[in-house]
């Protein structure tokens, strides 16, 4: 019989995934979150989780070291979405990518007077591309986490970063100036697994495919 794996990563992520799975017929033995398994059995024989990075999903997905993974529009975009098929939003995990600066910062005038303002991001790729398509020149310091802490440190003038309910930015009177795009969470799959296995791939999309709709 043939084997699928599906990589996923722990946290927001996976608690969103799980009822996606279920209606697919798919529940993990082990629970992910207290499990130190990196490699999880299902209730079926064939299929497989396997746990990694959020932003590792796409890595694995592309080198066929997982045939589907559920990855963030942010993660696809920096990772730049080569040898993937992305069939589906599954529209969990949702939340914005955002400029945000500190109070008081006048942002519409910094662009205005073609300012070159400093950026502090996780999402390089992102953000130079919002600010060419604006026409705003920006040098970009790359970061891997706590974003809010650069401007507030002299680091930065603004971040971009990830925003669901805006507290982390409030709790560092920081204030979101300009949306960039909404997120959520995408399916993504192996080309040449979806050729080669579309038998046990092709239910594993219907399924999903169909509880999102609901
Ligand atoms: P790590 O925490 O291991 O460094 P990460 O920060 O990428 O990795 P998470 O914080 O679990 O991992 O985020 C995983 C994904 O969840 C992100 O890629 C994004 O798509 C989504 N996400 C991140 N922040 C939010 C949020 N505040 N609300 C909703 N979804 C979010
Ligand atoms: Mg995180």
């Amino acid at each position: 019989m043939t084997d699928i794996t599906i990589a996923l990563s722990k946290g927001r992520i996976f608690e969103d995934t799980a009822p996606l799975l279920k209606a697919a017929g798919i529940i993990a033995l082990d629970d992910p979150e207290s499990s130190r398994k990196l490699i999880l059995s299902t209730n079926r024989a064939n299929v497989h989780l396997i746990i990694v990075r959020a932003s590792d999903v796409p890595t694995y997905v592309q080198y066929g070291a997982a045939d589907l993974g559920i990855a963030g529009k942010d993660v696809l975009i920096e990772h730049g979405g080569s040898g993937l098929y992305q069939p589906l939003d599954l529209n969990i995990a949702r939340c914005r990518m955002m400029v945000a600066v500190p109070e008081g910062f006048d942002y519409d005038s910094a662009v205005r007077q073609g300012a070159r303002l400093r950026i502090a991001t996780k999402y390089v790729q992102t953000a130079r591309e919002h600010f060419a398509g604006k026409g705003v020149h920006v040098d970009l310091i790359k970061l891997y986490g706590s974003m809010e802490l650069a401007p507030l440190v002299g680091l930065a003038d603004a971040i971009v970063d990830l925003v669901s309910s805006g507290n982390t930015l409030k709790a560092n009177n920081l204030v979101a100036v300009e949306e960039i795009m909404p997120i959520s969470a995408r399916l993504i799959v192996n080309q040449a697994a979806l050729k080669l296995k579309r038998d046990i791939i092709q239910p594993v999309l219907d399924a999903f495919s169909e509880a999102v709709k609901q």
